[in-house]
């Protein structure tokens, strides 16, 4: 028996190893030329990013790395007061905390995740190290603290009066009701390509406010939140993150790409796939992807008008509005 077995996996694996090359030959996506003046450039979720986006330009355009230029690009939110849905500043939870989700990942597929983590300002950081310096993909909680302060990061008070405020008054009434496009949570994520083409992507968020303990959204999840494949392109998400999560959206909108559609059509995809799914959520709550491909090509999508995105190319740093699936 154990030696049919082995005989039928030899035979098995000798036969994929054998038609492999053919099979990539077949199967890997033909991509046009990039457009030159396609790069560098950096997609990021939301208007109010045009400064995430310069400080990530700030790198590219000096034709350094894509990973170091979104790390910089998102760490612009997540260091300031008035941001109230990324980092120090962020809404707490309804226990009062202020708890952070970030992931990011390279052009060779690695990445790197943090989240439910407290007291940090730059989650962000924490996720690259856990890709650089662990074995792991995603540390939560004390744990990711931990390791947070054992790289030397920190600990800090993240809950301004304004969000102490907020929670405060929201207290009063204890109820969590999303509102469209200023849901009190609006992510920033970010996918930027460089001068070699290296394509690299980056999430934070302090979620959804008023959340449950523990909560974790799309955010920090590779695939969920952000996604980016050096052969394809990359995508990112905000809105939402529960719907988000049960479609996999940034890794689903990365694989049409990879089947040849447009950034705009692959975004439109996987928001189609949320509202046919979840129809009647989708009444209350906004989604929005972005994606750019390994073109230089992009696109963005949400459910209901008013997500806007922001885009760095050719020397130009622009807002554009998403179409959406619902009409306002
Ligand atoms: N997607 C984030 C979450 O659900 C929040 C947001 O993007 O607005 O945690």
């Amino acid at each position: 028996m154990n030696s049919r077995r082995s005989f039928l996996q030899n035979t098995l694996l000798g036969g994929l190893a054998a038609g492999t090359a053919d099979f990539w030959a077949r199967n890997l996506p033909v991509f046009d030329k990039p457009d030159k003046n396609a790069f560098p450039v950096v997609i990021a979720t939301w208007g109010p990013n045009l400064k995430a986006n310069a400080a990530a330009w700030e790198v590219l355009s000096k034709g350094g790395y894509a990973l170091d230029a979104v790390e910089a690009g998102v760490r612009i939110p997540e260091a300031d007061p008035l941001d109230t849905s990324v980092g120090y500043g962020g809404f707490p939870d309804r226990d009062g905390h202020v708890t952070l989700d970030a992931c990011i990942m390279n052009e060779h597929g690695m990445a790197g995740s943090v989240s439910f983590l407290e007291h940090i300002m730059h989650p962000i950081s924490v996720a690259r190290l856990v890709m650089e310096k662990t074995p792991h993909v995603m540390l939560v909680g004390d744990g990711a603290l931990q390791f947070a302060l054992s790289q030397g990061f920190k600990k800090e008070d993240l809950l301004t009066e304004v969000a102490k405020k907020a929670w405060e008054s929201w207290k009063i009434e204890s109820k969590y009701k999303p509102i469209i496009n200023v849901e009190r949570h609006d992510t920033i994520g970010m996918v930027a390509i460089d001068s070699q083409q290296r394509i690299a992507g980056a999430c934070t968020t302090s979620g959804a406010a008023f959340k449950m303990h523990g909560r974790v959204g799309d955010s920090p999840i590779i695939g969920a939140g952000m996604f980016v494949d050096n052969e394809v392109g990359g995508a990112a998400s905000t809105g939402l993150g529960e719907m988000v999560l049960r479609t996999l959206g940034s890794f689903l909108v990365v694989e049409e790409m990879r089947r040849g559609a447009h950034p705009q059509k692959a975004a439109e995809t996987a928001v189609k796939r949320i509202a046919r799914k979840y129809a009647k959520l989708c009444e209350e709550a906004q989604v929005g992807f972005i994606a750019v491909d390994k073109r230089g090509r992009f696109g963005g999508f949400a459910i209901h008008p008013g997500f806007n995105y922001v885009v760095y190319q050719g020397g130009e740093n622009k807002v554009y509005e998403s179409a959406s699936f619902l009409a306002k």
